[in-house]
């Protein structure tokens, strides 16, 4: 008989795999939850899912083979999407409570929450989005079962019709007849759901929600307006305290409001996504291009200056005329079409087949500050961060395959040290690999997505790859920095293009004398330069460096009796190079002090008979800090030091 019962448990012994490769026997079928509570009490508590053999699942999901399993909790990042999807489910729970009219669509994960649209007869006020939020606080404490059910496709539409919810009839209908769809209940409120959630609303705590806006239904302007309800979900009190907090930072420091305040920059009606860039916001874009244009010189790059209309032949030779043409604003002149350029690239192809290339002449480097148009649906547009009219520090070196790796390492040296110069030192570096549609011989893409990780590592970069999101033509690197809020954007680029060399017939005289093609890197370090300005200003909360600040300091009289002085100190800094605000305005010392420290001048100097008779001025540093008295030669060598240093 034992033995009969030994030999039993061996045909149903169930094996689960662990994460770290410890196994774990059960004498039968077990669900995730069940695996977790023999772990521990903690992870049974912690536990909101599982990955089965890969697989996202719930804890209430039964394995019946042997498998490989983890066990999901806040702390992973498919552990908080299902802690967001969840509170968009409660959400919808809490709606439907408060609201027993209105009809709930779809509510997906987004970035850092979700949202849910709801047909409603009316916007959703503050106060209504206030009363939902703390029910669902409330359908959150009683920490109700969320259960999985399934049901054949044709009885859900039925279910949900006999509710009054059309839009979950609709989208239910749509899915292949015959197939199941699941079902997850909370409470009085069922939604259709493929699911994994948490097992229960006490796993949703920390939560708020964010706004509400109109969205058309299936994103069509034909169909009804819905009410778009967005919040933002986190694993932790602090993490959404991190996040709000975050927020309200951004919000001080959005470009739009600095550029308005400091008088930097306006975007007109009569030119849609174009900057208008005013005298201070100039004369910082002048300090961006500028060092740049340092940079290119320093670093063997020659700049070259394309024109901005080129005609209809060449587009269609690059393959834009096919496939670009509706992002291009074109015009027409003496019965020829034309596009304003959307990219540098082939005029740079241009001005290299002007003449025979020899082997010699590579690598050849060229840049240029190349505005660009493209047409960008309006929606998108974003004060000058998503532009129409965008300028590039946009560069493009012509060399052999064997030349890619050094380039590489090159440019991404070069690239640390611009971020670095600009106040950016934490860089993230992505390598996009060959896609699944794609040009060229396995060999060629072999050889240069290794130049490029090659070219990374020698310059001591850690990065990540992403599979299959190179360009059709070629691999990339990507470099995204972070600014003081944590937040990414990617600015940098380096691309391998064998191709519009191709389409534009370049070559060059080889060593043995043969006709080859050259491969051309597409770079950019900043990217566009309005966005990086953008950028730029959210980091430095607009009190931008000394070497960028568009007035450096300010010099102030305290009466007209320093008049003359002041108008020599300020000459003198001018005659330096800085640039100086004289003001002379028969104002209260005070009120100018203020005037000038809410436009973030990096120095105020206030000249008084004191400092008249001692040759010296008193300087006060931003974020009001007072220095106290110096001589006009200490000042000097203090503000030289601060922009030699970049500081
Ligand atoms: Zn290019």
């Amino acid at each position: 008989m034992r033995k009969l019962r030994a030999c039993l448990n061996a045909i149903t012994m169930l094996n689960i795999t662990l994460p770290d490769g410890s196994q774990r026997q059960f004498p039968g079928p077990v669900t995730v939850a069940e695996v977790a509570a023999s772990i521990g009490a903690g992870l049974a508590k912690a536990a909101l899912g599982g990955r089965v053999e890969g697989q996202l699942v719930d804890t209430s999901h039964t394995i019946t083979q042997d498998a490989r399993l983890a066990i999901i909790t806040a702390k992973d990042a498919d552990g908080l999407d299902m802690i967001r999807h969840s509170t968009a489910h409660l959400l919808a729970y809490a709606v439907k409570e408060l609201f027993p009219e209105a009809q709930v669509t779809i509510g997906p994960v987004i970035e850092h929450g979700f949202y849910y649209d709801f047909s409603y007869s009316r916007p959703f006020t503050p106060e209504d989005l206030a009363a939902i939020e703390k029910r669902m606080t409330q359908l959150a404490a009683k920490d109700e079962a969320v259960v999985r059910k399934v049901m054949p496709r044709d009885e859900a539409v039925q279910y949900f019709k006999g509710l009054g919810e059309h839009y979950k009839a609709e989208i239910i209908g749509s899915i292949p007849a015959g197939e199941d769809v699941s079902l997850y209940s909370e409470g009085a409120f069922t939604d259709l759901c493929r699911g994994p959630h948490v097992p229960s609303t006490g796993k949703l705590k920390h939560f708020k929600l964010m706004k509400v806006a109109g969205a058309y239904w299936r994103g069509d302007h034909r169909n009804e307006m819905l009410q778009r309800v967005y919040g933002t979900a986190w694993a932790s009190k602090e993490d959404l305290q991190q996040y709000l907090t975050m927020l309200e930072e951004a919000e001080k420091r959005d470009h739009r409001k600095l550029g308005r305040e400091l008088d930097l920059f306006h975007i007109d009606e009569h030119s849609p996504g174009t900057v208008f860039w005013h005298p201070q916001g100039w004369v910082l874009w002048q300090e961006v291009e500028q060092y740049m244009r340092r940079v290119y010189r320093d670093n063997g790059y020659l700049e070259v200056k394309g024109p901005q209309i080129l005609d209809q032949g060449l587009w269609e030779k690059t393959g834009h005329w096919d496939k670009y043409r509706e992002n291009m604003f074109v015009t027409e002149s003496e019965k020829r079409d034309y596009a304003l350029k959307p990219m540098n690239c082939p005029g740079h192809i241009l001005i290299y087949k002007h003449g025979i290339k020899s082997y010699r002449d590579l690598p050849l480097r060229f840049g240029e500050f190349g505005q660009c148009h493209r047409n960008e649906p309006t929606g998108g547009l974003h004060g000058i961060m998503r532009v129409r009219a965008f300028t590039q520090d946009d560069g493009h070196i012509f060399c052999t395959e064997d030349q890619i790796q050094t380039e590489v390492k090159a440019f991404t040296t070069l690239l640390q040290k611009v971020y670095k110069d600009f106040g950016f030192t934490d860089i993230i570096y992505k390598l996009s690999t060959r896609p699944e549609k794609r040009i060229g011989t396995e060999e060629s893409w072999d050889r240069a997505e290794n130049a490029l990780a090659e070219g990374l590592r020698a310059s001591g970069c850690e990065f990540e790859y992403l599979p299959g999101e190179g360009a059709f033509y070629g691999p990339k690197i990507e470099y995204t920095l972070k600014d003081a809020l944590g937040r990414p954007w990617q600015c940098g680029t380096i691309q391998v293009d064998p191709n519009m060399p191709e389409r534009l017939d370049a070559e060059y005289v080889a060593e043995d004398g043969s006709r080859q093609r050259p491969i051309m890197l597409h770079r950019a370090i900043v990217g566009s330069l309005e966005r990086f300005i953008g950028i730029l200003i959210e980091q430095h909360a607009g009190a931008l460096p000394v070497w960028l600040a568009p007035v450096q300091v300010a010099v102030l009289n305290i009466t007209d009796a320093q008049a003359d002085y002041a108008r020599d100190v300020a000459q003198m800094l001018k005659n330096q190079g800085l640039r100086v605000d004289l003001d002379l305005r028969n104002e209260k010392i005070t009120y100018k002090i203020r005037e000038h420290s809410m436009q973030k001048r990096p120095y105020i100097l206030v000249v008084g008979d004191k400092e008249r008779a001692a040759g010296a001025v008193a300087v006060r540093a931003r974020g009001n800090q007072d220095l106290g008295v110096m001589s006009l030669e200490a000042f000097r060598d203090r503000i030289a030091s601060d922009i030699t240093l970049k500081s």
